[in-house]
């Protein structure tokens, strides 16, 4: 068994599109993933599905002792030929120890590589608009630890130096200690007045920035109750953040969002939610699964010669439907006589990702919109065939049926989603995530079916508000009884994003 690869990778700062490429390779070929408590699980999603994660925070904490068994598990699945990355927050040699567990894996004879990471340094200077170095304004830059007691005798910080740094200062770690640390580079005799920032959770949508002359930033810090993850800034440069100051200006900056999607289906949204600030939640409501009885798909199959129109209402059905095409040993060519048509753009762009051309999308995207627009073009007597999920509306079959012969198919199964996770469900409880997007009737049901008294009198208030995709969804949520804060133009995640925006 040959040894393999130790890669100590840095994870940036916590927002996901900040970690770099050669981070994503190493993830790609991962075995094992040891992160940290502050890494994205996000970014946990490069990784192979089939690859043990394991958070590694509890046990390092600041003692050494409790670093040992990450070198050994290192060192263990190395020897086993397992590629571990060892995932870190900001860069793994700014204060993260990146050397130390390095010089472990000299010691024991395990080839590793150092993959730098945006630290947290460049990164909330970037996000809360704070120029790290200014032609006019500070030609340095020094990170410095504020995790050493700057009174102890023993501490290896130069004080007196770091007052006249002719730069600017970012302290990381340095939160529980601020009131000495200020008071360390006050006595030394930096001024007073000189502008300081302190940036919380910088680059997430939970993003939080103080600033403050240097002798009052303590008690703003307590004031406001800023804490740890934070930096420090202490510059002249920090008076121009609000010129800067781009990230906090999005215009979903800080909102708390659910997406109720199914799970392989929610990336879309999140990103686009974290692209606009907000701090995304994801709580699947539904779940997509294989049907049980592929045989009447299979009889349609066979007579897609005879079958005039093959009708989508969903990605997930195109993926499945030409999925069992395929395993039943055809290819595109079964479709060669049948016209396609597709509900909406994200129906349609599954097709085309099997160079398919839907040869019907209707300006609306919803089942009545399709019907109205399949009957300007279905000749009498033709034969349409509706690939969709085991459960949903029956109104295309419906509208349909009168003018041609319609076969309905359930080409995968739609099932309400198991997973319980506890910390969104009690974030929700406790009024901490201000959104929940619907984006579908089923979504909605299943959802609002599993949400307690407490979260129903929340959205009851409105302090929990619900955003709909579309008018048959908003229906169906006030037929349960609950009101729909906003609802989508277009029933496309971009609608959705669109109703959030236009909240006020
Ligand atoms: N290797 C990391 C630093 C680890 S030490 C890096 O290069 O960034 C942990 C300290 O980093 C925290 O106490 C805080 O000072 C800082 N930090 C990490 N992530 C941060 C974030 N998102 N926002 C603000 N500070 C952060």
């Amino acid at each position: 068994m040959s040894i393999a690869t130790v890669y100590l990778v840095g994870a940036g700062p916590g927002h996901p599109g900040l970690l770099t490429l050669r981070a994503v390779e190493c993830l790609r070929q991962a075995d094992l993933v040891l992160y940290d408590k502050l890494v994205s699980p996000i970014l946990l999603e490069y990784a192979p599905a089939a690859a043990e994660k394991r958070c590694v925070t509890e046990l390092a904490s600041h003692h050494d002792e409790r670093v040992v068994p990450i070198h050994d598990s290192m060192i263990a699945a190395a020897r086993a030929g397992r590629c571990v990355v060892r995932l870190k927050g900001g860069d793994p040699l700014v204060f993260g120890r990146g050397a130390e567990e390095a010089e472990v894996l000299r010691e024991a004879g395990i080839p590793f590589e150092i993959v730098p990471g945006i630290t947290a340094a460049i990164g909330a200077g970037a996000y809360a608009g704070i120029s790290l170095t200014h032609r006019n304004h500070a030609s340095a830059v020094a990170f410095v630890t504020g995790h050493e007691n700057p009174h102890k005798p023993e501490s290896i910080l130069d004080w007196n130096a770091l007052a006249r740094f002719p730069g600017t200062l970012v302290i990381y770690m340095g939160m529980s200690r601020i009131d000495r640390i200020v008071a360390a580079l006050l006595a030394e005799g930096k001024d007073p007045q000189t502008p300081a920032a302190v940036v919380q959770y910088a680059t997430l949508g939970t993003q939080r920035t103080l600033t403050a002359p240097l002798a009052e930033l303590p008690r703003r810090v307590r004031d406001e109750g800023f804490a740890a993850p934070a930096v420090i800034f202490v510059s002249p440069v920090v008076a121009l953040r609000d010129e800067l100051a781009w990230f906090e200006r999005r215009p979903l900056f800080g909102k708390r969002v659910l997406v109720t999607r199914p799970r392989h289906q929610a990336a879309e949204l999140v990103h686009r939610l974290i692209d606009l600030g907000a701090v995304p939640f994801v709580l699947p409501s539904v779940e997509i699964r294989e049907i049980a009885d592929w045989a009447p798909v299979d009889r349609a199959i066979q007579s897609l010669r005879q079958t005039d129109w093959l009708v989508f209402t969903s990605a997930n059905g195109v993926t499945a439907f030409l999925g069992r095409l395929e395993k039943l040993g055809l290819d595109l060519r079964a479709l060669g006589n049948v016209r396609l048509a597709a509900i909406g753009p994200k129906t349609s762009a599954a097709l085309q990702a099997f160079h398919l051309k839907p040869d019907l999308v209707p300006t609306r995207f919803q089942s009545e919109d399709l019907a109205a627009a399949l009957l300007t073009q279905i000749q009498p007597g033709q034969r349409v065939l509706l690939a969709r999920a085991d459960r949903g509306r029956d109104v295309l079959r419906q509208q349909l049926e009168a003018h041609c012969t319609v076969e309905q198919i359930a080409v995968y199964s739609q099932v309400d989603a198991l997973e319980v996770d506890d910390e969104v469900m009690n974030a929700l409880r406790r009024g901490e995530i201000e959104y929940i997007t619907l984006t579908s009737s089923n979504i909605a049901k299943s959802l609002l079916a599993r949400l307690d008294a407490t979260c129903r009198r929340r959205i009851e208030a409105r302090e929990i508000k619900l955003v709909s995709i579309s008018p048959v969804t908003s229906d169906t949520i006030r037929e349960l009884g609950l009101p729909v804060t906003a609802e989508a133009k277009n029933a496309t995640t971009e609608g959705v994003v669109e109703a959030l925006i236009g909240i006020r």
